[in-house]
């Protein structure tokens, strides 16, 4: 429970690093078992964020441990919970390109191969919350509209959504992967946006190049990254490459498409 802690609170100190988020915006929950997540305390100050004072919740939210009232965020965050069980934490934030898309109401269309590497397909958006909706439980409802967008696709395969007029919620398999999505999914915002200033009527990525991306990197045969057992120099064979010199360093033979090591493989 202690490294979960810490790890929880170095990935929402993250959001500042990543400039994700000003002031106490935004927040990350993570999944502790099948009954309990952690979740960052509400409209604490990131610099004064400590692993003890993560709020133990459980699924309806009652606080189990903690001193501090849990993010406002909780109720939308154990909706997406209950309803995936394969989603093992969540990042929510209001990042500028992102949240801009979800304010003029577009989902995030997948117009490049950058998206297509972590989201197959667009980035979808959620309907307008009904008066009724906000007035009842303005942060379940907010959950349920996302789980009801998310219906048919696979979360797994696009981890992120854009709530609409309000901001990103995305999710991974620890806390440090969601912050990681919705770090993608702003440089994703970002450069999609530049590229409609260019021109709004820059054609979608076609079907064949989003599934090439998707499995390159995460399919069956995926061979994006370095293999776990360390068998770089036989994928070099097996694609014809000359034997790599041992100086040579990792992703160094193709620059254009690598990310930084520190994203998922
Ligand atoms: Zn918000």
């Amino acid at each position: 429970m202690n490294r979960l802690r810490q790890e929880l609170c170095d990935a929402n100190c993250a959001i500042i690093r990543r400039r994700l988020a000003v002031l106490t915006w935004g927040n990350v929950s993570c999944r502790v078992d099948s009954s309990r997540i952690l979740i960052k305390p509400s409209g604490v100050p990131y610099e004064t964020l400590t692993a003890q004072n993560m709020v133990l919740v459980d699924m309806q939210g009652c606080v189990l441990e903690g001193a501090l009232r849990p993010s406002c965020d909780t109720p939308t965050h154990l909706e997406i919970y209950r309803a995936f069980p394969q989603v093992r934490a969540i990042c929510h934030v209001h990042s500028s390109y992102a949240t801009a898309f979800a304010q003029a109401g577009l989902p995030i269309p997948p117009l490049g191969t950058t998206q297509a590497d972590s989201f197959a397909g667009a980035v979808p958006i959620t309907r307008q919350l009904t008066p009724q909706e906000v007035e009842q439980d303005y942060e379940l409802s907010t959950g349920r509209v996302i789980v009801e967008t998310l219906a048919g696709l696979d979360v797994s395969r696009i981890p992120g959504i854009l709530v609409r007029q309000h901001g990103v919620f995305t999710w991974g398999s620890s806390a440090n992967e969601a912050v990681e999505h919705a770090y993608i999914l702003e440089q994703v915002a970002k450069i999609n946006f530049r590229t409609l200033l260019l021109n709004p009527s820059a054609p979608l990525l076609p079907d064949y190049l989003i599934h090439k991306h998707e499995e390159r990197k995460h399919g069956s045969s995926a061979y994006y990254g370095q293999p776990s057992d360390c068998c770089a120099p036989s994928l070099s064979r097996q694609r014809g490459c000359p034997p790599a010199s041992s100086h040579s360093t990792p992703g160094s033979g193709s620059p254009g498409h690598d990310l930084p090591p520190q994203y998922p493989g």
